[in-house]
């Protein structure tokens, strides 16, 4: 049951095991066991401090204007730092931040560690599991264990993302900005490089997308445990692959010359268009051209098309 985790992790895990904590925890009166609590207006990005005390419990401040979920994983944090043997001193905590921004190794170690051990008390893996064995869609297993463990979405998603099979990628968005990407254990693909949506949605077995609160959620899923590892620059052969997939599944494979043809008479006129330009100009011919209605109707025409422009004007 306590296999391949982190010393952090077993201490949290025997941890909630000897207070019986069960989803939503009480992260508040819990911490207040070992610690005094107050919230004030803290520095920047400072989320939380764990102040050591000679002769008395330990102090820990909690930033007031943080969104609540983000505060109960702050609370199960600075529990982390007290309860985890090797944790002493004085923390100054910045709960979502990447390891790089750290100058202080041991520093930024601490603070995962703190992390983990948080993710472990209000997601704890044994009741995740079983969520993830009995919900099969990721929009409603995110909404589960967001409600449920009353935990924030990135929180969510760490935890599930950690505990899924290979084959599983999540991409997270706001405002168009990605704020979040994370595959499953034993998932061969690049998402620092090649995570390109609109390819994923076409060679995943399973695509999902949904909003929660201001972000959009993108989940692809692959039954294969081994994920087709797509090369981005590829986009020349990937069109063609493509082109050839839709004119089967429409029976039109006799169009394939006067297609390729259409997109070389369009890009030589047009040799210093945008791609944006040549991508409309294309589309508008394409669309004007009845025998080609089947072709263009067809789901993956505009990721066909989107392809091949940028093949045209890398
Ligand atoms: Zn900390």
């Amino acid at each position: 049951m306590i296999f391949n985790k982190y010393p952090e992790e077993k201490i949290a895990l025997r941890f909630a095991m000897r207070h019986n904590l069960v989803p939503p925890v009480n992260v508040m009166s819990l911490l207040e066991k070992y610690a005094d609590i107050e919230e004030d207006s803290l520095p920047n990005d400072v989320d939380g401090i764990c102040l050591e005390r000679e002769g008395t419990k330990p102090l820990v401040i909690v930033d007031r204007f943080k969104p609540v979920k983000r505060k109960r994983f702050t609370l199960a944090h600075e529990l982390g730092h007290i309860i985890i043997p090797w944790h002493s001193g004085t923390m100054i905590c910045h709960t979502n931040k990447e390891v790089s921004i750290y100058e202080n190794y041991l520093y930024a170690m601490f603070e995962q560690q703190a992390n983990r051990f948080a993710s472990e008390i209000l997601i704890p893996t044994s009741w995740l599991k079983n969520m993830i064995s009995s919900i099969k869609f990721k929009e409603q297993l995110i909404r589960t264990v967001i409600d449920i463990a009353d935990v924030s979405l990135s929180a969510a998603l760490i935890a599930i993302y950690k505990n899924l099979t290979p084959g599983n990628i999540l991409l997270v968005t706001l405002n168009g900005v990605v704020q979040l990407k994370l595959t499953s254990p034993g998932t061969k693909y690049n998402i620092g490089k090649d995570l390109d949506i609109l390819q994923l949605n076409s060679v995943s077995d399973i695509n999902e997308k949904f909003q929660v609160g201001s972000y959009k959620v993108y989940c692809w899923e692959f039954s294969n445990s081994i994920t087709p590892i797509i090369n981005s620059n590829g986009k020349r052969e990937l069109a063609k692959v493509i082109l050839k997939r839709i004119l089967e599944s429409i029976e039109r494979q006799d169009k394939l010359q006067s297609i390729n043809g259409i997109i070389g008479a369009m890009n030589g006129t047009n040799k210093t268009s945008t791609k944006e330009e040549l991508y409309s100009l294309l589309k508008q011919r394409i669309a004007s051209d009845e025998s080609l209605e089947s072709f263009f109707k067809h789901p993956e025409f505009e990721y066909f098309l989107q392809c091949r422009v940028a093949e045209l004007r890398k």
